[in-house]
């Protein structure tokens, strides 16, 4: 597989005239779905921030695994289980590499939620007291805001918000008051999965840090888009999933400093986790077994194998690069449209491809509806985050969001089936 462009071919080939190294048609040619027609048009997936499509090398591996490896792990000494077991730890070993962590510290899950609530409710419910404070932000998923909520009601600490500003950025003004010597927790997410915003991750570390709380950070929306080094991050806790990757569902990632999984309770209790039982008492698996109870998803294990591997051939600043473009073009394209009103940042050095706006007149759903008769696939909803699109004065928004398969003319067929919308529902 080669996916990169071809410095010879013409610059038209490409996805974008940015400064982006892609070849995406090439790059769309791996992922059969996009071939495929929907409701008689072909389809324009614009919904990778919900989950991404698969290329080939990974649907592959789903048969593949099955059809010649399917065992269970650790526990069998035949040549399957070895095989399997294998596999399962090699990509353990590629996600550890691709966010610059030690193998030990990457713990598989069903997906970012449930590391999410893991780190709750063993990290939070060990540390904190009444009086004590953990500190999220008004952006977050509920993935990042039930598990606290719950939290702050078990454990009888607050939970205090950084709030946002009109233009969708964190309001960074009164951090130090926010960020104070009560805080033991400071949870927020890398990339706002409505906004597009990518929060300032390193100088809220430190602020934490400097306040003896921990960082997690929620980065189902950045780790799949971008270079993401927890080590430059400076961050204690991390949750993402394989889905909005390439990969398949049913697998997520929860990263920990190696000291702090050390110390940790596990959450979940039962086979594999364990080093001793007996009638009465329990001593734990090593790192990161102590947290994997029962039989995980080994077959997406072994398919997200090959989805890291696109990713590092690829290259994630490329993805980036790619991703910057396109969305420099759709907030220009939408701007075009003053029936339109979109919301997050403007710049899009300082956002992801979520790209999420209103119709002033048509309902979300009704939009997306109408778009998918088209064939585009956008979400509409609140995106679980029903407190966020308070503060924003609506109940639901439509979301555009791009991945690497995705290019400017998708972009400019949105655009136009935008302004069809509005004859269809009778406002032109
Ligand atoms: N956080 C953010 C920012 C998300 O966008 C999502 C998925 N929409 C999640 C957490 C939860 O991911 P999952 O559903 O895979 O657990």
């Amino acid at each position: 597989m080669s996916v990169k462009a071809d410095s010879k071919k013409e610059k038209t080939d490409r996805c974008c005239d940015g400064p982006c190294d892609l070849d995406v048609a090439k790059i769309r040619a791996d992922f059969p779905i996009l071939s495929r027609q929907v409701n008689g048009k072909r389809l324009i997936y614009l919904d990778s921030a919900a989950t991404t499509q698969k290329p080939e090398s990974v649907i592959r591996a789903i048969t593949e695994y099955y059809s010649l490896h399917n065992a269970n792990v650790h526990r069998g000494i035949h040549t399957l289980a070895d095989e399997a077991t294998t596999a399962y730890e090699n990509t353990r070993h590629k996600i550890a590499a691709f966010i610059n962590s030690d193998y030990e510290e990457i713990v598989y899950t069903r997906n970012a939620t449930e590391a999410l609530n893991t780190i709750a409710f063993s990290y939070g419910r060990a540390h904190l007291k009444p009086g004590d404070r953990i500190v999220i932000t008004q952006m977050e998923h509920h993935a990042n805001l039930v598990p606290w909520i719950m939290l702050s009601k078990e454990t009888g600490a607050e939970l205090a918000y950084i709030p946002i500003t009109d233009d969708g950025y964190l309001d960074l003004s009164h951090i130090g008051e926010i960020i104070n010597s009560k805080t033991k927790i400071v949870s927020l997410t890398h990339m706002s999965n409505v906004l597009g915003t990518i929060n300032p991750v390193e100088e809220i570390a430190e602020l934490a840090h400097k306040a003896g709380a921990v960082i997690v950070l929620d980065a189902a929306q950045s780790v799949p888009h971008l270079a993401v080094d927890v080590k430059a991050l400076n961050i204690d806790f991390m949750a993402f999933s394989a889905h909005k990757m390439l990969g398949p569902t049913g697998l997520g990632i929860l990263y920990g400093r190696r000291e702090l999984l050390n110390d940790l309770q596990p959450f979940e209790f039962g086979g594999e986790m364990i080093r001793k039982v007996t009638f009465d008492d329990v001593t734990w698996n090593d790192l990161p077994y102590k947290f994997e109870a029962g039989t995980p998803h080994i077959a997406g294990a072994y398919a997200f194998g090959p989805a890291i591997d696109y990713l590092n051939e690829l290259g994630m600043d490329n993805i980036r690069a790619h991703e910057i473009e396109l969305t420099r073009y759709t907030l220009n394209r939408l701007a075009e449209l003053d029936f339109i009103k979109v919301y997050g940042p403007t710049d899009p050095n300082h956002r992801g491809g979520a790209v999420t706006f209103n119709d002033v007149n048509i309902h979300p759903h009704d939009l997306a509806t109408f778009l998918d008769t088209q064939g585009i696939a956008v979400r509409a909803g609140h995106h679980c985050a029903q407190p966020l699109h308070r503060l924003l004065g609506t109940v639901a928004t439509t979301r555009a969001s791009f991945y690497m398969y995705n290019t400017k003319s998708e972009v400019d067929l949105l655009t136009e089936a935008l302004k069809e919308s509005r004859r269809y529902f009778g406002y032109v």
